[in-house]
């Protein structure tokens, strides 16, 4: 008897720190998924805005997991002179270089993808090149910075480099599709107009606000 209870007792134990676990498995999914929505907005938006589709790949060539971009930029290291990224597959983890795709005028190509920091540290010095010139000779940064910033000259921005080119020609018509579905700060940055100048247009609009999803658990 003192056996099948103590059995009993450590499955009922298992089982509750299994679902524990997949409680936290599944919060950590939720947010996951999120994140990609959001991703997958913010390319929609620079889509809209520049005409050209960004798409981060990640395949993992140890275990061919196919990794999302959110998950692509969660696994960077952050630091400047590492360029790899880690599988996301727990069995795995193996560290690689993953590539930027993008499809523009029908016409596809494709770069290394950097992270945040490495695409800011490569920019010194490089603020005299004109975009067609930055996008000819500083391919995987121009583009990497595209899908992080929205642009280089925002980029450039971030570490207090005033940038003289301007890309994207009639913003405001553009992102009028994004209002209240995307936060204005990123909007903004994307569109690169002012935070004012995007909350006093959805205003106008009678937009309301983008909130956050709440329920994650
Ligand atoms: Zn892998």
């Amino acid at each position: 008897m003192g056996g099948l209870h103590m059995r009993m007792g450590m499955s009922l134990g298992m089982r509750v720190e299994q679902s524990v676990e997949q409680k936290l498995e599944q919060r950590i999914e939720k947010r996951l998924r999120l994140r990609q929505r959001a991703f997958a907005l913010r390319m929609e938006l620079v889509q809209a805005l520049r005409g050209e589709r960004y798409v981060p790949k990640g395949d993992c060539p140890r275990c061919n997991k196919k990794m999302t971009p959110v998950e692509i930029i969660q696994g960077f290291n952050r630091d400047p002179n590492d360029f790899t990224t880690r599988c996301s597959n727990r069995r795995c983890r193996h560290r690689f270089a993953p590539i930027l795709v993008w499809h523009a005028n029908a016409v596809r190509a494709e770069a290394p993808f950097y992270c945040a920091a490495q695409t800011l540290a490569q920019l010194p010095r490089k603020e005299t090149l004109s975009p067609e010139r930055f996008a000819r000779e500083q391919q995987a940064v121009y583009r990497s910075a595209i899908v992080h910033y929205g642009g280089i000259g925002q980029a450039f921005r971030k570490i207090g480099i005033a940038y003289a080119f301007k890309e994207v020609a009639d913003p405001k018509r553009k992102i009028k599709p994004f209002l209240g579905k995307l936060p204005d700060t990123v909007i903004a940055e994307c569109a690169d107009v002012s935070v004012y100048a995007i909350r006093k247009m959805r205003k106008q609009l009678r937009i309301a606000r983008y909130t956050a999803p709440k329920n994650l658990n």
